[in-house]
Parts: structure tokens; C-alpha cells; sequence
């Protein structure tokens, strides 16, 4: 099997899953309990957030533990909305987004804040004269994601942070699950972020969230009171010093994977374009890992059936929206003409491809390309 859809997740590492087993073992304790075997346990928590501190180089910013990016993304948007209403109701975003950013800030427009969004050029470029035009007093937060999953845009989060840097009252949200390992993070000006372990050998259902003004939020769950007040729950230790066992392993080996990811997604480029009637939709000075094309005038859903029986992993738009009727929004925000989307597959790579495997995918891409050849618009 050639595994392509990395994007959606990756595939566990080892050290990942045995360091989450050990730790479950010897360490099942609740860390909030008061025994010494408790305070053992919240001794190894307290390292592990204090490890994942070092590795990105963070100052004095508060790490949270959550089940995901998903959680991540909605405490800190409902939780920073809510606690800013006072000084204003409008929230800035793309139409790039996750849906757990997109979905959430259509909830807290239900609550009457205000939602905007950023603007793309033709050329697919953010637009920062009309962001600069919608910075009003009334905006109390931005988001916006560093790298797109489904066309692997970067984002300007540095340009982006340093207009907002004349709004002190704005929080900056910043969504880095596609890009952390795979090009590097923008961390200046940027208030909060967050991580997700399955996009980068990590397990599923394992998040953080950086803060850097813990206590100017809102909190959105209640309960015991762990970490910081802010994510009531028994905390998943075993989890977060996996996550941390997962920062390190991607960052130690990282100029080197992400130039084989570019070599790898360069070589797929170049071998599709020549095919008539195929619309490459990531751009070259995209994200190492996601090569977005279209086989224009053919569902992509055909296509990726056509590849899975061949027994490659590819996906349409993105996981989470490719069992939905509609058009993949980040496609049409990025002027990705209707009929091209339609058409379009992802392919996202990870550490863990070679070169042999993208060899083999474009052999059978041929194969198929072959089949569908007439119906193709060219
Ligand atoms: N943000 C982006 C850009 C993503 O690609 C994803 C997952 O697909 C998420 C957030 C959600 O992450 P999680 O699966 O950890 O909830």
C-alpha cells in the first residue's frame, strides 16, 4: 500500500506509541491525586510541557494539553470572543480555515459577533490591502492558518502579525497544524497556536494549545479545574509526553525531511503537468508535502477510487470535507474555477514516503490518466 493522504494523518511512530504505552503502565495515575504516586505522575506531565517548551523555543507562554487541533481551535476562539466582547464584536478569519475555526466562528456570529474574512488575489496571495481595511477598533481577533490542508498554501503570518501589531486590543490567532515539521513556524506577534500529534507521527486525539494571556480568556469548560482552570478534565499524561516524544522526533531530522519533501512533491509536479487536461492547483512555492491537482471534466471522488484499487491512498479536497456535497471552500476562496474543484485530488506526503512510491504513483497516475483520457476538458 502506498499511503498518500497524510494530510488527513500520518502513521504513528514507534518511539510514539511505545513512550504512550510505557507511560500508561507505569504511570496511570491521576496527577491531580495528592499521593506521591500522583505527584510522580504531575511531576512527568510538568516535564513533558516543560520539553515541548524548550523544542519550540517558546518564552513564557502557557501550554494547554487538548484532544486535538479541533478542541484547540474552538476553546480558544469561543473562550478569547467571549472574554473581548466588551471592546468589540468583530472577528477576522479566512475562508481557508478548518472547519473547526470556520464552524466556530459561524456559532459565535449566532452569539452576535461579527465575522470578516480575508480576501485572496488572483494570483492566490493574501490580499493585505483590504486586511489592512478590515482592521477597525471594533476587531478583537484574527485567525488564520499558517498552512492550508487542502493546497497547501503558506500563509503571511508575519505580515499578517506585524498590521495587527498597531492594534494592541486584537488577539492573533494562528492554526499551525499543516505546517509544524514542514516549513517553519512564524511565531512573532502571534498570541496562540495550535498543534495537533496526528499530522506529524503523533496519535490521534492529541493537541495543544500555546497561549500566551491565559488569564484574559473566557473558559468554555468546566469541571475540575486541570490545566490552568482553562481544559477541565482528568489530563491524558500519557498523551502529552507522547506529543512531546513527537515534537522531538520531527524536529530533530527536519531541514532534511522537508528537503526530501520537496523533491518528492516536485517530482510529482514536474510528471502531471505534461498531461493535458490536468490543472495543477498547489502552487510551487507551496508547502512541502500537498500537491493538489485536478482532472478536469472527472469527479475526483472517480479518481481516487481508481487509485485506492490500485491500492494508493489519495484523497479528494480533504477528509473532512470530502464526504460532503459541497464545493471545498478553501478551493473556491483561492478562485479554483467550480469545475476544477470537482475534479481535484490531494496528495500529501510524509516522512515516512519514498521516492520508489512516488515512482509508482506516477506509473498508475499514467494508467488512469489513460482511462479517463476522453473525458477529460483540454
Ligand atoms: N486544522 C487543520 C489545518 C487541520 O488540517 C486539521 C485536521 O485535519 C485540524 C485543524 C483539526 O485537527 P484534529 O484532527 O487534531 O482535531
Amino acid at each position: 500500500m502506498i499511503y498518500f493522504d497524510n494530510s488527513a494523518t500520518t502513521k504513528p511512530d514507534k518511539e510514539v506509541l511505545s513512550t504512550f504505552n510505557k507511560v500508561n503502565e507505569d504511570y496511570y495515575f491521576n496527577p491531580a491525586s495528592p499521593h506521591v504516586k500522583g505527584l510522580e505522575t504531575e511531576k512527568l506531565l510538568d516535564s513533558a510541557r516543560e520539553q515541548i517548551r524548550k523544542l519550540l523555543k517558546l518564552d513564557q507562554q502557557s501550554i494547554i494539553f487538548t484532544s486535538g487541533a479541533t478542541e484547540s481551535n474552538n476553546l480558544l476562539l469561543t473562550g478569547m470572543a467571549r472574554a473581548k466582547k466588551q471592546f468589540g464584536r468583530t472577528i477576522i478569519t479566512t475562508k481557508l480555515e478548518h472547519p473547526s475555526v470556520l464552524e466556530t466562528v459561524r456559532a459565535l456570529e449566532e452569539e452576535g459577533f461579527i465575522v470578516k474574512y480575508m480576501r485572496f488575489k488572483e494570483d492566490e496571495t493574501l490580499d493585505l490591502e483590504h486586511l489592512e481595511g478590515l482592521l477597525t477598533s471594533d476587531v478583537i481577533l484574527v485567525a488564520m492558518m499558517h498552512v492550508n490542508n487542502v493546497m497547501g498554501a503558506i500563509l503571511p503570518v508575519a505580515e499578517v502579525a506585524s498590521l495587527i501589531h498597531n492594534y494592541p486590543k486584537i488577539h492573533f490567532h494562528v492554526d499551525c497544524v499543516q505546517s509544524f515539521g514542514k516549513v517553519p513556524l512564524q511565531l512573532e506577534g502571534v498570541h496562540s497556536f495550535s498543534l495537533s500529534g496526528h499530522k506529524f507521527n503523533g496519535l490521534k486525539g492529541q493537541g495543544i494549545l500555546v497561549f500566551s494571556q491565559l488569564k484574559t480568556i473566557a473558559h468554555t469548560l468546566f469541571g475540575g479545574g486541570q490545566e490552568y482552570g482553562f481544559r477541565s478534565g482528568t489530563v491524558n499524561v500519557a498523551s502529552a509526553v507522547a506529543m512531546s516524544r513527537a515534537i522531538r522526533l520531527t524536529l530533530d531530522d527536519y531541514e532534511m525531511q522537508r528537503a526530501r519533501l520537496y523533491q518528492m512533491k516536485e517530482e510529482i509536479e514536474r510528471y502531471v503537468k505534461q498531461f493535458p487536461g490536468i490543472q495543477l492547483n498547489s502552487q510551487q512555492n507551496g508547502a512541502p508535502h500537498i500537491v493538489n491537482l485536478s482532472f478536469v471534466g472527472v469527479k475526483g471522488e472517480v479518481i481516487v477510487n481508481a487509485f485506492s484499487k490500485r491500492d494508493i491512498m489519495v484523497s479528494t479536497t480533504s477528509a473532512c470535507s470530502s464526504k460532503r456535497a459541497k464545493l471545498n471552500e478553501s478551493l473556491t476562496a483561492l478562485h479554483v474555477s467550480d469545475e476544477a474543484i470537482t475534479g481535484s485530488i490531494r496528495i500529501s506526503l510524509s516522512k515516512n514516503n519514498t521516492a520508489e512510491e512516488v515512482h509508482t504513483f506516477n506509473e498508475v497516475f499514467r494508467e488512469i490518466y489513460e482511462e479517463v483520457e476522453e473525458l477529460l476538458k483540454k
